[in-house]
């Protein structure tokens, strides 16, 4: 029902609070875009559930705060298709600009890479989260170089960073390839993070993947 929720788990995925009480839920949100239903679903949700707090997350998603743990499955529901976040272990959320269909700057697709590559990775697992940014021009709105993995646009294509990381030891992406177009993109993105499922240990970021069995694997382009 919920992509990457285990329906063992009885408060489907949400996430308990400093207060030890409520809960909070995220949503999904493919390429951080909304549409006016979206925002009338959420608010609609809000106020039948008395939700005390709605954060916009660095992630672009929405996360819906102090929820009362019996109405957690109820507003899951509510919420539909923008309410089946994948909270195991697997690709969280995919970020992007809005690149070359809205941004002067713009020189790649963002969004529409972003909402693919959102998509082909929904409720599936891997040994650790995955974050993924998407930046239409080499300013890197999308946050690119510090995220599991980073994908940059140029005039000559697709830039790939793969095992960057902005938490407690920040860590710049390693470049992996650059000029692929967007199809080249999505194949090579299959195989870094297809290696990285077969060799990383159970909650290993790709950044302490990195360091535990180097950058080596990652040029030439990696297979399973
Ligand atoms: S990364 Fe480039 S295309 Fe994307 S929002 Fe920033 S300036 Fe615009």
């Amino acid at each position: 029902m919920y992509p990457g929720i285990k329906m063992t788990d009885t408060t489907y995925g949400a996430k308990l609070q400093r207060d030890g009480r409520t809960y909070a839920i995220q949503t999904r949100i493919p390429a951080g875009v909304v549409t006016p239903e979206n925002l009338e679903t959420i608010a609609r949700v809000a106020k039948e559930f008395h939700i005390p707090m709605i954060k916009i997350t660095s992630g672009q998603r929405f996360l819906l705060m102090g929820v009362q743990e019996q109405d957690i499955a109820a507003v899951r529901k509510e919420l539909g298709d923008i309410g089946a976040a994948s909270i195991t272990p697997g690709v969280r959320y995919v970020q992007s600009c809005p690149g070359i269909s809205f941004c002067k700057n713009g020189t790649q697709d963002s969004l529409s890479l972003a909402r693919e590559i959102s998509d082909e990775y929904a409720g599936k697992e891997f040994p650790g989260k995955i974050k993924i940014g998407i930046s239409g021009c080499p300013r890197c709105c999308g946050e690119s170089r510090v995220r599991d993995v980073g994908i940059m646009g140029s005039a000559k294509g697709w830039t790939i960073f793969f095992g960057g990381h902005s938490g407690f030891i920040a860590r710049q992406g390693e470049q992996v390839a650059t000029g692929l177009s967007s199809e080249e993109t999505r194949d090579l993105v299959r195989r870094l993070i297809g290696y990285y499922k077969t060799h990383a240990q159970p909650k290993e970021r790709t950044s302490r993947f990195l360091d535990r069995v180097g950058t080596a694997w990652l040029k030439p382009c990696p297979s399973e």
